[in-house]
């Protein structure tokens, strides 16, 4: 299995393998020994179906720290949909990961239930940008301890009027974070996002 080259942990190749994945797709060859080894910011201009939900959470999930039960990475997205999905993703991934956690919070679904998981302390949040902004208004969802904070389809986001609600969770998570921006397109609000509140961020395409 050509995933073994990046020396991510036998818990998550496990997965890889029973996924049936065995070589990386080209937006994972790129970012992933990227995003383990460099503590910088990434741009990547990626369409859906070219594997970039593996290509952000597996350097994640190989990074996080188990011991510490809060909120560690946040994955924001567009819609509903997509948030399950990615959830989906991230629990097969972290299947033999006893100890790390994950939970979808999103608009249209019962919140007192998504409290409830929050207060089981995940380490990793996948959320559409209303609900997380509501969940931090509510001062249930604290995002202090924030080490990764992922942009996925950062252009729909901003296309559907999330700009408002992205940019209080960007004030909110650690200035020091690693923020990772994927996107179709670089639409000039896309940019104003990157350049704002990004530093120095490593570019791809694929
Ligand atoms: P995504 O672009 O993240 O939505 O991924 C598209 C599809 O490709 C999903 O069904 C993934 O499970 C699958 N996938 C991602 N990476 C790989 C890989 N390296 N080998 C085979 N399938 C993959």
């Amino acid at each position: 299995n050509l995933f073994e080259q990046y020396g991510l942990s036998d818990s998550i190749l496990k997965a890889i393998n029973e996924l049936g994945y065995s070589e990386p797709t080209e937006i994972q060859k790129q970012t992933i020994p990227y995003l383990l080894s460099k503590e910088e910011d990434l741009i990547a201009l990626a369409q859906t179906g070219t594997g970039k939900t593996a290509a952000f959470s597996l350097p994640i999930l190989e990074q996080i720290d188990e011991n510490i039960k809060k909120v560690q990475a946040l994955i924001l997205c567009p819609t509903r949909e997509l948030c399950l999905q990615i959830s989906r993703d991230i629990a097969n991934y972290s299947k033999y990961l006893s100890n790390v956690s994950s939970l979808a919070v999103y608009g249209g679904s019962s919140i007192s239930d998504q409290i409830k998981g929050l207060k089981k302390n995940p380490q990793i949040v996948i959320g559409t940008p209303g609900r997380v902004n509501d969940m931090i208004k509510r001062g249930v969802l604290k995002l202090n301890e924030v080490q990764w904070l992922v942009l996925d389809e950062a252009d729909e986001m901003l296309s559907m009027g999330f700009k408002q609600e992205l940019e209080t969770i960007l004030v909110e998570t650690p200035k020091d974070r690693r923020t990772y921006l994927f996107s179709a397109t670089m639409s000039k609000q896309v940019e104003s996002i990157a350049k704002n509140y990004m530093k120095g961020a490593h570019k791809i395409s694929a």
